[in-house]
Order: C-alpha cells, then structure tokens, then sequence
C-alpha cells in the first residue's frame, strides 16, 4: 500500500501515520523528520534546512525531492510506505508521480485529514514530541501520563522550535497557498479521500482504517 498523509500543519499526520505503520507494516516516510535529524546531526542538509523551518517556509522543492527520491528506493518500501508532509507542492507532486512511475509503483490513497485552521495554532503549541522514540503528545488533547515524560518508553518530552504561534502563522499560509491547491490534483487522480480530524485521535484512526480496509 503506497500512502498519502495529507493536512494543515498540526492536523495530526504525524499521530495517524504512526497507527498506520502498527497496523499495516510500513514505513512512515516524514520529511520533517528527515530534516530535522539532518538539523540535529548538523549535516549540510541540516543546514539547508534549518532557516528555511524555523521561518515556517518550505525547504526548497530540489533538495525536498532529492532526499525522498533516495529513501523510496530503499527496500523497506517495497511493500508499501506512508508518505507524511510530503507532497507540499505541485512541483513535489508531479516529481512524486515520476519517482514512483520509476520504481513501477502508484499511489494507492491520498488521505486528507482536515482540520479548521482556527484549530491547528493550539495543536502545534501543545504539541510535545519524546526525544527518545519520536511518540507524540498535547498538553490537553494527548496529555502523557506523567508531565513531560513520555509513556511508552520515559524518555523526555521537547517542544519543537517551530511550533510557536508566529511560525505557525507562517505556515498555515504557506499551506493555503503551495499545499492546499494538491486536493484538487489528487481529486482529478480518483485517490483522494477526506477525514475529519476534529475528531478525538482514536476516531480519526478508526476512520482511516475504514477507507483503508474498504479498498482491499
Ligand atoms: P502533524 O503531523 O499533522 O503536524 P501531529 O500528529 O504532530 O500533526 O499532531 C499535532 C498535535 O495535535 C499533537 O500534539 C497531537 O498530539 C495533537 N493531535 C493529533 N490528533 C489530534 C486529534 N484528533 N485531536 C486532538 N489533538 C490531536
Ligand atoms: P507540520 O506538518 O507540523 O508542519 P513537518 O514536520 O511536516 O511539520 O514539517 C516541518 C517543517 O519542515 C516545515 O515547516 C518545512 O520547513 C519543512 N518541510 C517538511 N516537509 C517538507 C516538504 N515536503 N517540502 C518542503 N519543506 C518541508
Ligand atoms: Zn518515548
């Protein structure tokens, strides 16, 4: 299965695909996780990356491309991945479609998750990530059993350094004007389907699941 995770910054992607991966077995492909180990490792990568993230503005679609051209090649997507965060722009989707027409692959869904934007800004700065394994929580929508630790594995909880309201703003807008126009290209290919991400996060799984499992 060749998935699509779609949605406004803070719909909650990264927090579905996760639940995706349990089930099905593949690999949650992010390109902001990517770019922000290369960030962490301080790579030339990292570097290119880091201004363009803490202003809330895209990374430059070549070196985007470029780095998800190289892991769907690996052979843990030979049964399936699920990209998160990527396509953000045209240009990345029509580079996605060639990328797979060479591996002789298509996608098999595009999963939009959908939010209203008066909802992301508290998503993003509630949002706390464990250092340690990734998991990620809300201060209020997916609180950790104990403050700042993480559940799963006690490690500690960080706040990303974009995930402030000003940045925030500034990707809610790139969103409206490079992402959102992707609907429609995904609409035109008949693989496109909505979910309400209002919805508690066990909700929104289930209902992915449903259109997952309906299309088998
Ligand atoms: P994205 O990957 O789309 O940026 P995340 O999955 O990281 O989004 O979710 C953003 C924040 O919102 C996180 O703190 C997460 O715990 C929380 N969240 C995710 N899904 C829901 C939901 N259905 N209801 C409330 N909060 C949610
Ligand atoms: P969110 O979905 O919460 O906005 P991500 O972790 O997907 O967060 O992305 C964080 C940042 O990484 C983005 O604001 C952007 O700077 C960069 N980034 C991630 N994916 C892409 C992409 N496909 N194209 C360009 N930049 C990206
Ligand atoms: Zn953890």
């Amino acid at each position: 299965m060749q998935l699509l995770m779609m949605g406004a910054p803070g719909a909650g992607k990264g927090t579905q695909a996760a639940k995706l991966v349990d089930k099905y077995k593949i690999p949650q492909i992010s390109t902001g996780d990517m770019f922000r180990a290369a960030v962490k490792d301080g790579t030339e990568l990292g570097k290119r990356a880091k201004a363009c993230m803490d202003a809330g503005q895209l990374v430059p679609d070549d070196v985007t491309i470029g780095i998800v051209r190289e892991r769907l090649a690996k052979a843990d997507c030979a049964n399936g991945f699920i990209l998160d965060g990527f396509p953000r722009t045209l240009a990345q989707a029509e580079a996605l479609t060639k990328i797979l027409d060479e591996l002789g692959k298509k996608l098999t869904q595009v999963l939009n998750i959908h939010v209203p934007s008066e909802d992301l800004i508290e998503r993003a700065i509630g949002r706390r990530i464990c250092k340690n394994c990734g998991a990620t929580y809300h201060v209020k929508f997916n609180a950790p059993k104990v403050a700042d630790v993480c559940d799963a594995c006690n490690g500690e909880l960080f706040q990303r350094a974009d995930d402030n309201e000003t940045t925030m703003k500034n990707r809610l807008s790139v969103y409206e004007n490079s992402t959102r126009p992707l609907i429609d290209y995904y609409k035109a290919e008949g693989i496109y389907s909505e979910i309400d991400g209002r919805q508690p996060i066990d909700k929104v799984t289930a209902e992915l699941f449903k259109v997952l499992d309906g299309m088998k």
